[in-house]
């Protein structure tokens, strides 16, 4: 059996909110608010939910661009969140991040080769030749040429320039990459371009990928096991098949009925949720999605349903499936 590369155990992050005119009390956002998961190594993890519910706060905590309100993150056994600076700085090293607007993330006054390069001089890797050579090496391994390398970030279509962010990523050969939205902002036609190089690199850098996005559909084809995030907490998580085939949460099953089946005669109704996603400020008392549960129950209203493995590798946050009631 793989060893875990990333193991994270009860992550809260909770901001403070200020006081109101109207409170008293100042409530805090729990933006993240007890999460566990791990990742294997080589393996990728699928993290989905509608925005504002945690998943990218989630993943800026394993980077340290956001610090934890509490919890452990361990990465190759040793815990994140005890490192000083100077560790925390080589960590990021082994740890990189790819944005979902690659144009807001690459120095639009910088050249291609001085962008990719940078995180080589950061880390203190290579001689100049070294690096310029690493830089040419890598445009063509992300699908681009050589000659781009003397030009700038607007020179560049979208998916291009997620190319460039992606050779960017690789530049310091990381073990863990934490994709955050890595295809949302670009055109369907080249999103499956950008999922199936990231594919291919998984394969020859065996790479560990965690990859966040709002879409069941685009995660389902790159990641090996799949959780899905409301109002800061893992509401279900389990292998991809499983998990689609067999969604057991409520919200799980609303943004499956929405993603669309390239079969005509499979007929799939679309469960729609009444409301928006609650405020994390004033997240509702017991289960946090029982102001939209079509199934919500009495005791959802009080009591907090704790995640339950009901499957092996299958786990759910749901009063449906504690013992006394009937699964859905
Ligand atoms: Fe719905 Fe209740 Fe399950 Fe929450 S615990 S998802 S409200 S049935």
């Amino acid at each position: 059996m793989k060893s875990h590369l990333l193991e994270v155990d009860d992550l809260k992050k909770h901001f403070s909110s200020g006081k109101s005119v109207f409170k008293k009390k100042s409530q805090p956002v729990k933006a993240v608010d007890g999460v566990s998961f791990a990742v294997q190594e080589g393996e990728t993890l699928g993290l989905v939910g509608e925005s504002g519910c945690g998943k990218s706060t989630t993943g800026r905590m394993l980077m340290r661009l956001i610090e934890p309100t509490a919890g452990a993150i361990h990465f190759q056994g040793k815990n994140l969140l005890e490192l000083n600076s100077e560790s925390v700085r080589s960590m990021r090293k082994d740890i990189q991040m790819i944005f979902q607007d690659p144009y807001a993330s690459l120095n639009p006054r910088h050249r291609v080769e001085r962008i990719i390069e940078e995180p080589m001089i950061v880390h203190h890797l290579g001689d100049k030749a070294t690096r310029k050579k690493k830089v040419h090496e890598l445009l063509e391994i992300v699908g681009l040429n050589s000659f781009h390398a003397k030009r700038y970030p607007h020179q560049f279509s979208g998916g291009q320039r997620q190319r460039i962010g992606i050779a960017r990523a690789l530049a310091v050969e990381p073990k863990l990459i934490i994709a955050d939205e890595p295809v949302s902002a670009l055109d369907v036609s080249i999103q499956s371009q950008v999922l199936n190089l990231l594919e291919d690199l998984q394969n020859e850098f065996n790479l560990t990928f965690l990859f966040i996005a709002h879409d069941l559909s685009v995660v389902k084809h790159i990641s090996d096991r799949v959780g899905v995030m409301y109002l800061g907490k893992i509401v279900e998580m389990a292998d991809r098949d499983e998990l689609y085939n067999n969604p057991k949460h409520p919200y799980t099953q609303a943004l499956l009925s929405s993603v669309p089946i390239p079969d005509p005669d499979h007929k799939q109704e679309e469960i729609e949720l009444q409301g928006d996603i609650p405020s994390p400020s004033e997240p509702p008392s017991g289960c946090p999605f029982h102001t939209r549960c079509p199934h919500v129950m009495d005791i959802c209203k009080s009591v907090v349903p704790v995640s339950q493995e009901k499957e092996k590798g299958h786990n759910v946050a749901c009063h449906l499936y504690d013992d006394q009631h009937m699964a859905i």
